[in-house]
């Protein structure tokens, strides 16, 4: 596993951590506020523009607190309007982040950001955990995406869906989605958070506040095949996910989405249908079937349209309020579990 880069950026640091900066580098307290808030709110990327910053300041900043750290490698727009940035980060990572315009154009676009490089849970359906876990984004390399994601088009969503499991990297997550919510103004209701769900720091999340919303990828009913399809949770039961799942919601008072990725002749059986049902039955939360989005290593599996009807309607028969989420910036390979790690050399 590759470390994080040791020497923070201005985005690593909180309102306190960049007021002592500031003050170090010859400046004032309130300059270090000013600044935050050219950055978070106006989204100006450049301490040379900030005129209302002392001159010498401003050179001593740009030379020594970089505002972002990464670089666009790639940029990928797809028909349907998603825009799939490739952004590299120090020491040779990048990852994806994903723009996806909400349908009525008025109504901003929802942010796919990425928490790890790489990702060490290995689901095998999925792309981003092909190559294993590289290292954790930085809270600054998360708050990154954001400021990029701002720059093509205003936000009004966002999921923490791209590369990684988020709650492996749960304090950098946290903090990072601390400046997003206060400082650039995503209310923590507009944050969705998705999780295999390791219960133990299902409940770190909770502690926070104000509480995300949470999308648990759950997949099966059966123990035995979500140990196939979750490795890194081999061990865990069903059972042991929804009671997590069940304190969450004791806690914090928001339902719970449940993530099924529909895989072809694997776990899309009308069987498994009605046990998920069963499992799901007066718990407060709602299903969303994803059909699996192909990738290079597993190109089959891809499940027909009415039988994902089907699969939905035995759940809606049996009371369990059930959605799908056909992805969208398929033609980029943009959609759900084909964003990738990329190791530069
Ligand atoms: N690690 C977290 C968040 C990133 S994955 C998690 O697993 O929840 C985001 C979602 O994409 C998850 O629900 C995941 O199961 C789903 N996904 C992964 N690979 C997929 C694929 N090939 N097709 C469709 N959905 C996929
Ligand atoms: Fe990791 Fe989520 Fe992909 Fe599984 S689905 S490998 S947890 S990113």
């Amino acid at each position: 596993m590759a470390s994080p880069p040791t020497e923070p950026a201005f985005l690593d640091l909180d309102l306190q951590e960049c007021q002592a900066r500031f003050v170090a580098l010859g400046g004032k307290a309130f300059h270090a506020k000013i600044a935050r808030e050219r950055v978070f709110a106006a989204g100006e990327l450049d301490f040379e523009s900030m005129t209302a910053l002392p001159a010498g300041l401003r050179g001593r900043l740009s030379e020594q607190l970089p505002i972002l750290t990464g670089t666009e490698l790639g940029r990928t727009e797809a028909s349907d309007g998603t825009t799939k940035l490739l952004i590299g980060f120090r020491g040779g990572d990048a990852v994806e982040t994903v723009h996806i315009p909400s349908l009525k154009r008025d109504r901003g676009a929802t942010l796919c950001v990425s928490s790890q490089a790489g990702c060490p849970v290995g689901c095998p359906f999925c792309a981003s955990g092909k190559l294993g876990l590289s290292r954790n984004l930085t809270r600054g390399e998360i708050i990154e995406q954001y400021l990029r994601g701002r720059a093509i088009g205003e936000l009004s969503r966002s999921v923490v869906m791209g590369v990684g499991e988020p709650l492996l990297n749960v304090e950098n997550l946290v903090s990072a989605l601390e400046t997003v919510r206060t400082e650039m103004k995503l209310g923590a209701r507009r944050i969705t958070v998705s999780t295999v769900g390791f219960p133990d720091r299902l409940r770190r999340l909770a502690s926070s506040k104000p509480h995300f919303q949470l999308a648990i990828s759950l997949h099966t009913p059966d123990d035995e095949q979500r140990d196939r399809l979750v490795p890194a949770m081999a061990g865990t039961s069903v059972e042991e996910v929804l009671l997590a799942g069940d304190d969450w919601f004791e806690q914090t008072g928001r339902e719970i989405t449940y993530e099924y990725v529909l895989l072809g002749g694997e776990n899309d059986s009308l069987g498994h249908a009605e046990r998920l049902a069963d499992r799901l039955r007066g718990r407060r939360a709602g299903v969303n079937l994803i059909p699996y989005n192909p990738i290079d290593e597993e190109p089959d599996g891809r499940p027909r349209p009415d039988h994902v009807e089907d699969f939905k309607q035995v759940l809606l028969d049996r009371g369990i309020v059930a959605t799908v989420r056909w992805s969208r910036g398929m033609q980029s390979d943009a959609a759900c579990g084909q964003l990738r790690l990329h190791a530069q050399s």
